[in-house]
């Protein structure tokens, strides 16, 4: 069984011996030293678990037990129990506020054991806060190491959201000495904390142009500091340069596709008038030339509508026509078209659509292209079978259609199934078996069905076929 050591510090013989015969008789181990340097570094080379420091007849003037000096002296981990004059309740209170964790009045009435182990419980207590606390004080240090080597801006806010850290980068775009500051007075120079901020109790994601006029994302984390209080840390990604690069590919593709479009028009008009017979007889094969042409020149017209569209959508220049509607006049404006396609890639295709879906308040055309573009998609990558139309209705929130698009297709092999809805991109393999289209489609359509309020979404296995599904909310007060 362990022993335990307690070293008093005094020059009380009467206290020291009452504690040495008390504490003796409970098993513990006792010295006896002065109170002084001499005694503290005696103390340190014999590391007692508990140390009993007597205040001395202190009627007057300040108590200062030495903590400081212990801890140099290296005795850290032991606590401090004080011994003060009866009555002396100044003194008591005195020894606490200087380092003590208890106190024992003498003369020692009674036996000093329980409250020595009491001492001893706390002060293992408190060790193991001490040691999580150095813990976390060493992590948080390390952080701020690694954030002050960064390049882009980090900083830490309380949750008052007063700023308590900058790293480097920060205080170079807003200045130092501005700890203490409120975060979005000075980084976003708001009155009211943002949005972001005010509403999430946990990490955060948002983009901000900060006064350098650069455009940064950020991200933000809870952590704690060494006493345990919650501090928010945010660090920003310079996202200036995608911006930039983003805003060339925009103007070119704005002026390229505007380009295209007038010879285009007239490329398509003197085919027509061409195949019309207008501009002489043709043989045979000359018109089966020129439908290639006319088919042709269709899919590039397609092409940089989409492109338009796909620009449109990006510089948010992206106006619905909204009204009242039902899926089925939706679907009236291009189901005759999905039909013969599918009908000439000799596929099978089923519809089911239930006749009282509750109506939707939504621009058509925009649905029409989406659902246009699902259903082309599924004729396109898939060889034999069946390419299925559904929609119905879910009760969940205040009522959604969803709309399903399914094939017995390719399927989307799984590391490209989160990529499919990125601009311009295709699965690899099927440049090489459909040379149509420009990963345009479903990007376009992803952004029309979320300007709905819905959600657009891919299951998929491959070599098995694809499932597309979009919601729609139904519009209060709609359903029926
Ligand atoms: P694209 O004009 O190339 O069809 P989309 O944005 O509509 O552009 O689609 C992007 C890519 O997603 C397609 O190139 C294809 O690789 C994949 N994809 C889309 N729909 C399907 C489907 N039903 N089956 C298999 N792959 C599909």
């Amino acid at each position: 069984m362990k022993v335990y050591h307690v070293a008093y510090l005094g020059y009380d013989s009467e206290a020291a011996l009452a504690l040495e015969s008390g504490l003796k008789q409970a098993g513990f181990k006792f010295t006896s030293l002065g109170a002084d340097s001499e005694g503290i570094r005696k103390a340190a080379e014999i590391q007692p678990d508990i140390i009993i420091w007597d205040i001395g007849d202190v009627r007057e003037g300040q108590v200062k037990i030495p903590a400081e000096e212990m801890k140099k002296a290296g005795l850290e981990k032991q606590c401090i129990v004080a011994v003060v004059p009866s009555a002396d309740i100044e003194g008591a209170i005195q020894s606490l506020a200087s380092g003590a964790i208890d106190f024992i009045f003498k003369p020692l009435k009674d036996s000093p054991v329980p409250r020595i182990i009491a001492a001893l419980n706390t002060c293992q207590k408190k060790r193991r806060i001490d040691w999580y606390s150095r813990i976390i004080e060493d992590t948080n240090n390390q952080i701020k190491g690694i954030l002050a080597t960064m390049e882009d801006p980090a900083y830490i806010v309380s949750p008052q959201y007063q700023i308590l850290y900058m790293n480097r980068a920060a205080e170079e775009i807003f200045g130092e000495g501005l700890r203490g500051g409120t975060c979005h007075h000075v980084f976003y120079d708001r009155t009211e904390p943002c949005e972001v901020c005010a509403k999430s109790k946990g990490p955060a994601r948002w983009r901000a142009v900060l006064k350098n006029g650069k455009s940064y994302r950020f991200i933000s984390a809870i952590i704690r500091n060494s006493t345990g209080e919650i501090e928010k840390l945010a660090v920003g990604t310079d996202i200036t340069p995608d911006e930039e690069v983003k805003k060339i590919h925009r103007t070119f593709i704005s002026n390229v596709s505007h380009d295209l479009r007038t010879p285009l028009a007239a490329i398509d008009q003197y085919v027509s008038i061409m195949l019309d017979g207008l501009g002489g007889e043709l043989t045979d094969e000359q018109k089966q030339y020129l439908q290639v042409i006319k088919r042709s020149s269709f899919r590039l017209h397609n092409l940089i509508e989409n492109l338009i569209d796909a620009n449109n959508i990006l510089s948010g220049h992206f106006k619905l026509t909204m009204e009242v509607t039902t899926i089925p006049q939706i679907l009236e404006i291009v189901l005759p078209r999905l039909k013969a396609q599918a009908e000439d890639s000799n596929l099978t295709f089923q519809l089911s659509v239930p006749d009282d879906l509750p109506p939707i308040y939504a621009d058509k055309a925009r649905i029409a292209q989406v659902v246009a573009n699902l259903v082309g998609n599924a004729i396109k990558f898939t060889e034999q079978g069946i390419v299925q139309l559904r929609a119905g209705f879910m009760p969940r929130d205040e009522g959604r259609i969803i709309v399903s698009v399914e094939d017995t297709g390719i399927g989307i092999p799984k590391e490209d199934l989160g990529k499919i809805f990125e601009l311009f991109y295709r699965v690899e393999k099927d440049k090489v078996y459909v040379e149509e289209g420009a990963g345009l489609g479903l990007s376009i359509s992803r952004e029309i069905v979320r300007a709905h309020g819905g959600t657009l979404w891919v299951e998929s296995m491959e070599g098995m076929g694809s499932a597309f599904h979009f919601t729609l909310p139904v519009q209060k007060g709609l359903r029926v």
